[in-house]
């Protein structure tokens, strides 16, 4: 049985004394929650700050990003190992607002999700076709390839780390992103069988295991018909994690 999974990309937003009142908010009412795992991605800079007040809590956090390099003369990178020093459980990979800026190619996000891994990092890598893409009835097509690399491009050790730290795929449709039009439950249950199937080529106990998240567009309005389909395994959510009640709602439902 996967517990479920709800996560929240602050993407580019917050400020010291806002999140202070949102993450002691989320601290205060999820405190006595069960069967349920509950993170929030922030922006680097705030890593700090979520370690301080969420340590004691029963909410995760972590990075939004971890670079492809490690160490070396890369103006503005942040590695992996940094900010697991920050206490971070996850991190996001590969999703699709840095597809979008050409700042990530399949490969980019592997060598990403690699590091991630050897720094104990949790990746949660994300995959989604664009609206065109599914009008050509392309969306499998893409998300195959977007897989390609995390099921065949990893080798047998860094496959065993990827199970040991739990890695998640979040599939977020591009054309759900921001724009208040959700996946349908069909859809987004056809999409995660599909990548579970995938996962199952190379290791079928571990496509059992792994948690596939939904992302894009997901309210406590349409997150219990969503969670309620076999292989959705929880949320990524990006303007509800940034609502107290909405949060707070979601992670409620999933438990
Ligand atoms: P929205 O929930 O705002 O559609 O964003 C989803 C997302 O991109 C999470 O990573």
């Amino acid at each position: 049985m996967r517990q479920k999974l709800v996560v929240g990309n602050w993407k580019l937003h917050g400020g010291l004394l806002e999140n202070q009142g949102l993450l002691n908010r989320l601290k205060q009412e999820l405190h006595d929650l069960q069967g349920m795992d509950a993170a929030v991605c922030l922006p680097y800079v705030y890593l700090f700050q979520a370690q301080a007040l969420l340590q004691d809590s029963a909410i995760a956090w972590g990075a939004q990003n971890v670079s492809q390099y490690t160490e070396g003369a890369f103006t503005s990178c942040i590695s992996a190992k940094m900010v697991a020093e920050f206490g971070c459980t996850y991190t996001i990979i590969g999703h699709s607002e840095r597809r979008a800026l050409k700042l990530e190619s399949n490969q980019v996000a592997t060598k990403r999700m690699l590091n991630a891994l050897h720094a104990g990092l949790t990746p949660i890598f994300c995959v989604g076709e664009t609206l065109d893409e599914r009008d050509g009835d392309m969306a499998e097509l893409i998300v195959r390839n977007q897989m390609l690399n995390v099921v065949y491009g990893l080798d047998d050790e860094a496959f065993a780390l990827a199970k040991k730290f739990n890695m998640v795929i979040a599939y977020e449709p591009v054309w759900a992103i921001g724009t208040g039009e959700h996946a349908s439950p069909d859809q987004a249950q056809r999409m995660h069988a599909f990548i579970r199937m995938m996962i199952a080529e190379r290791d079928r106990e571990f496509a059992d295991q792994i948690r596939i998240v939904y992302g894009g567009s997901m309210t406590p309005q349409n997150a219990h018909s969503l969670l309620s389909m076999p292989d959705i395994d929880g949320g990524l959510l990006g303007r509800a994690a940034l609502v107290a009640e909405d949060f707070i709602e979601i992670c409620k439902i999933a438990s």
